[in-house]
């Protein structure tokens, strides 16, 4: 945290009484750096990844700037979209249009966010009565303009936020006609977790002379963030993860696996094992996404399992901890992973199941967070390691113990063919499902055994 407090940097009083709101004291350090730079009017090129604070560093200046624009008109004409704000994803741009709306309170500014899967026509008509700051998805955006549900020859501040994820799910060809249809006088501003030559690239073309900035490199891992690994086959890592969960206080546990049918199907055997769990992934509707992650939000759900593309982006104030029940094959989507935990100056802690054959990517992810992560050999549950709910499908993968020869299962899982079906609503209106917290507590330390070597 920097020395600055936010009255240093000249954000008017009706914004400072919404951060003092929010709980925020003091300036992130991108914050700090970023907030000057676009109340001057400069372009900027910012590193910095989520839970940085990223959005309040550009969300802030952009309110600031259009104060003198705010209108208490009723007329659409007196509303025309002044910032616009492109995000990859669904989820990231519910997240930064709560922001802009929480910092905005005061102010007789209006947001809206636009994102695709979800009907156009709810849409077009708030569109249509105008809005000063517009968080949206390229694609969905582009629908609109196709619509003439909005028009952008007002668009005097531009933000690609997470560019290097825009770049990565192909948005590109979207950008392109989104920035053809812009004011060529405007400020835009980019930010960015990682500095790649295609980054690089996006930024000649569409920042004027940007100020740069970084925060944090994309390979630091946050310092609150208590990481540790346990050693353990994969066929036993459900009965693992179920005791963990059961011996935590944690009231929200994000839980990622490296593929939408591993947490699909691990929702499903936490479920049966009495968690409220849920899975949130690709393959599910953009409704089915927001509810389960509402529902993690609200505590309805306490364990929400995810794959990389599906938790990027995921903001939940103070989120305890993150499971790593696959880790990665890609490094730094590790430091992505557990920068879920530990944000804004909050603790956290970074749990990674890792089975004999996953020792090779701990070892890069090692090499990339310069620093050696502490490790156990985790017991694994007597019943639950021979009970018949042990993982379907993982049986053929190999365990650190001798384990008995499995029942022969058969080889295609027909619940794979059915739709899915949302945990939330089969969990009846009556029965509260049950929270991590009221589980009998067993001390995790038991279950551990310290590795002999
Ligand atoms: P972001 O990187 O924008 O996704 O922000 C990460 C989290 O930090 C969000 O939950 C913000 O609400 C929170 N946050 C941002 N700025 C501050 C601040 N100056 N003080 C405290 N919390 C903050």
């Amino acid at each position: 945290m920097s020395t600055v407090s936010f009255a240093d940097l000249n954000l008017a009083p009706e914004i400072l009484k919404a951060l003092t709101e929010s709980g925020y004291i003091t300036p992130t350090p991108v914050q700090a750096q970023a907030i000057p730079i676009v109340l001057e009017g400069r372009d900027l090129m910012a590193g910095a990844q989520t839970g940085t604070g990223k959005t309040a560093a550009f969300a802030l200046p952009i309110l600031q700037k259009l104060l003198p624009f705010a209108s208490t008109s009723a007329s659409p004409a007196r509303h025309p979209v002044r910032a616009l704000v492109l995000v990859p994803t669904r989820e990231l741009a519910i997240q930064v249009e709560e922001n802009v709306k929480a910092y905005a309170k005061y102010s007789r500014l209006r947001s809206l966010v636009v994102f695709g899967g979800v009907d156009i026509k709810t849409q077009a008509p708030q569109l249509r009565a105008g809005v000063e700051i517009l968080v949206a998805t390229p694609g969905r955006l582009l629908d609109h303009v196709e619509q003439k549900s909005v028009l952008l020859n007002q668009v005097q501040m531009l933000v690609l936020d997470e560019a290097d994820r825009m770049l990565d799910m192909g948005f590109m060809p979207d950008l392109k006609r989104i920035l053809a249809l812009l004011p060529k006088q405007r400020q835009s501003l980019m930010f960015s977790a990682t500095f790649s030559n295609e980054i690089k690239k996006l930024s000649a073309d569409f920042l004027i002379d940007p100020k740069l900035i970084e925060v944090a490199r994309s390979n630091a891992t946050a310092e609150n963030v208590t990481q540790k690994v346990y050693l353990v086959g994969q066929a036993d890592k459900h009965a693992v993860l179920a005791q963990l969960l059961r011996g935590s206080d944690a009231t929200q546990v994000l839980v990622f696996t490296k593929t939408k049918i591993t947490a699909s199907r691990l929702a499903r055997q936490l479920q049966r094992d009495g968690f409220a769990a849920d899975a949130i992934h690709g393959d599910k509707s953009q409704l089915e996404r927001i509810q389960a992650l509402d529902a993690f939000k609200q505590g309805r759900v306490t364990v929400l399992i995810g794959t990389d593309v599906a938790a990027r982006g995921l903001d939940i104030d103070q989120l305890p901890m993150v499971i790593n029940y696959e880790i990665p094959s890609a490094p730094e989507d590790y430091v992505h992973r557990i920068g879920r935990t530990g944000r804004a100056g909050a603790s956290g802690a970074a749990i990674s199941l890792v089975s004999p054959e996953e020792e090779k990517h701990l070892k890069e992810i090692e090499k990339l967070i310069k620093h050696e992560i502490q490790k156990e050999n985790a017991a694994v549950p007597h019943q639950a390691a021979r009970s018949p709910r042990a993982p379907r499908g993982e049986h053929h993968e190999r365990s650190h113990a001798p384990r008995p020869a499995a029942p022969k299962k058969p080889s295609h899982d027909q619940w794979f063919d059915k739709p899915y079906e949302p945990s939330v609503s089969a969990i009846p209106n009556n029965s509260q499902p049950e929270r991590l917290a009221d589980k009998p507590k067993k001390e995790i330390a038991a279950l551990l055994v310290r590795r002999a070597s």
